[in-house]
């Protein structure tokens, strides 16, 4: 088969561009090399523009985001593809009476939360970024479009060459999309990263915030019948959830929510968010990227293969 694109990397953005492609009709090679450390399978999933003090034209492509996430679940539920997601707003809890009297509201809380001064909800939600991957690529597969574990080595205009089970390759493709995440380096993309770390605690039922919510430097969501953690912020490669993220972590927890002091471990995550600045363009005739979308590249995944079709001149 002659690819009409190649899509490198399937995280959340290129398995969602991947996924709109081939739903148009284009025969797509899905290429992945099974990076440790890939953002998309440690992510919290929050889809909260306002929050995240997003402004301007990512704040536009954010609101597209949120907005489009109901029909694309629906979309795949019609498939018997169910993924965990909520969209009753994320609550941001004020810890200071500055920040109340900035925000002028005074809501109840959703959750406790030690230290407390008052709490807003803003539109929002979350989707389980993991399930999300793994829901698009069975639908790719159930479209002939099975994810291939290949590493690409070097790009050219209508060409990919790598390496993969059988050995090296090189492939024809008119588009190619590098949706490569934190690698982006290696093709000469301006991103770094920045790792994150996560844990996700099981509890009595009532532990289990009812909707994602921010409180002070971290933020709690539900996640698979527990609590999803979150997170770290720190620059480099360096791989795993080390002590000082652990004990970052257990202390938020432990301090500020009275509801999680017996709670138990079920998990601790890392993946590398793609930082710098969001880049979704033409790099050379026919390459393009998408890299740079750090916190929030599952809010704006949705705008991105939106954007990829435009740039590639797919019908949308
Ligand atoms: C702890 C944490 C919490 C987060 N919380 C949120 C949140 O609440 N909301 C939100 O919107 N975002 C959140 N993010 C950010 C979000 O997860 C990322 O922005 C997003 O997952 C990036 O997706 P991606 O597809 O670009 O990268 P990735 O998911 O990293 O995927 C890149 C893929 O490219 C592959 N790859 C790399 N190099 C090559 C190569 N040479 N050849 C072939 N394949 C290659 C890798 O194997 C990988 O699978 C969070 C991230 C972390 C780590």
């Amino acid at each position: 088969m002659k690819a009409d694109a190649i899509v490198v990397g399937a995280g959340i953005i290129g398995a969602l561009a991947a996924y709109e492609l081939r739903k148009r009709g284009l025969n797509v090679l899905l290429l992945d090399a099974g990076k440790e450390g890939a953002a998309t399978l440690a992510s919290a999933g929050m889809l909260a523009p306002y929050p995240e003090g997003l402004s301007g034209e990512v704040l536009e492509a954010a609101l597209l985001g949120l907005e489009s996430y109901p029909g694309l679940l629906a979309e795949l539920r019609g498939l018997d593809l169910e993924v965990e997601a909520g969209f009753s707003g994320t609550q941001v809890v004020a810890l200071s009476h500055g920040e109340q009297e900035a925000w002028g509201a005074g809501e109840p809380l959703s959750y406790p939360v030690r230290g407390a001064r008052g709490a807003r909800t803003f539109p929002g939600g979350y989707v389980h970024p993991g399930r999300l991957r793994e829901a698009l690529l069975r639908a790719l597969a159930a479209m002939d479009t099975p994810l291939v574990l290949a590493e690409v080595e070097r790009v050219e205009p209508g060409r990919v060459h790598g390496r993969g089970e059988e050995g090296a390759f090189s492939l024809e493709a008119p588009r190619i999309l590098l949706a490569v995440g934190a690698w982006g380096g290696r093709f000469g993309l301006r991103v770094r990263p920045l790792k994150g770390e996560a844990l996700v605690l099981v509890g009595p039922p009532e532990a289990q915030p009812p909707q994602p919510l921010f409180a002070g430097e971290g933020y709690l969501l539900p996640r698979e019948g527990g609590v999803y953690v979150g997170a770290t912020g720190r620059e480099g490669w360096a791989p795993g959830v080390d002590l000082f993220g652990l004990r970052w972590l257990a202390d938020y927890a432990h301090e500020r929510f009275p509801l999680l002091e017996g709670a138990r471990l079920r998990e601790a995550l890392w993946g590398l968010r793609p930082a710098g600045e969001l880049f979704v363009g033409e790099v050379q005739e026919g390459i393009y990227a998408a890299v740079g979308h750090g916190r929030n590249g599952v809010l704006l995944a949705p705008w991105t293969a939106k954007r990829i079709l435009e740039l590639m001149g797919v019908e949308p």
